[in-house]
């Protein structure tokens, strides 16, 4: 089985567009690890495109904001603004489908899991390094776990054997602005943030994807060019904050 696994979307229907045609043919199943709206100016679209596709997807804390299900008043300015803006955009039908996605995911056949944060908070917590990443190891009951939230591509492993794993330390951690390939080799465990499809963070503006084949286990992460520009231009012209389009040419 293979598996086109995407996360962060926020509204960037130029990202979404790209990615699906760049790995058209290269995957049985679409997830989504979450935050499909806010930020960008096609929240509507990007909800249908996953819906057209069968897409399994979760939900991210934005999703949730633009429901109303969590309190944005920690949000900063400028995420507040798109929030509510993407909350009266909503289509009845978009808001209901949004509200039927779960926070994580199992896939019990292939062994591994899918969360938009983290295990602790599937919601609210960053994976940013060794201590946040071992939280959700040990809370983890496959031997791999997708998550997003971050906009950041990375890959964590440590050993399978968590008796014998007691230090944070022994975690390895790579980061993939560029994208890559590795293998799920037997005796560890793999936390894999796919990146970002539609608001990098890491320095690198390419929207990003993963593609996870079942048989042999091995991911490959992908980074592709896509209309920036276009995406940028229908932020202003929806009379979001500038600096949400301008952010995506930084790829910041
Ligand atoms: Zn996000």
């Amino acid at each position: 089985m293979r598996f086109l696994i995407l996360s962060d979307i926020h509204g960037n229907r130029f990202g979404l567009e790209s990615v699906l045609e760049a790995a058209e043919g290269e995957y049985d199943t679409l997830l989504c690890l979450g935050d499909v709206v806010g930020y960008g100016a096609h929240p509507n679209e990007c909800c249908e495109i996953l819906r057209g596709c069968n897409a399994v997807s979760l939900s991210g804390n934005h999703d949730a904001a633009a429901l109303g299900l969590i309190n944005i008043d920690w949000f900063n300015p400028v995420a507040k603004e798109a929030i509510l803006w993407t909350r009266r955009q909503l289509s009845e039908e978009n808001k209901v489908w949004l509200q039927s996605l779960p926070a994580q995911h199992e896939v019990e056949e292939f062994d591994f899991q899918n969360v938009h944060g983290s295990l602790r908070e599937p919601w609210e917590e960053y994976i940013t390094g060794a201590s946040t990443a071992e939280a959700t190891f040990l809370l983890m009951q496959h031997t791999l776990c997708y998550f997003g939230h971050t906009h950041v591509a990375v890959v964590y492993r440590c050993p399978a054997d968590l008796a014998s794993w007691t230090r944070w330390e022994q975690l390895e951690g790579a980061e993939l602005p560029l994208g890559g390939a590795f293998d799920i080799e037997p005796g560890w465990k793999y936390l894999v943030n796919p990146g970002s499809c539609g608001q990098p963070r890491d320095g690198n503006r390419q929207a990003r994807y993963a593609l996870f084949d079942t048989e042999p286990r091995r991911v490959e992460v992908h980074a592709i060019d896509y209309d920036w520009n276009a995406a940028r231009s229908a932020i202003i012209a929806a009379g979001l904050p500038k600096m949400l389009g301008d952010r995506l040419l930084q790829g910041r």
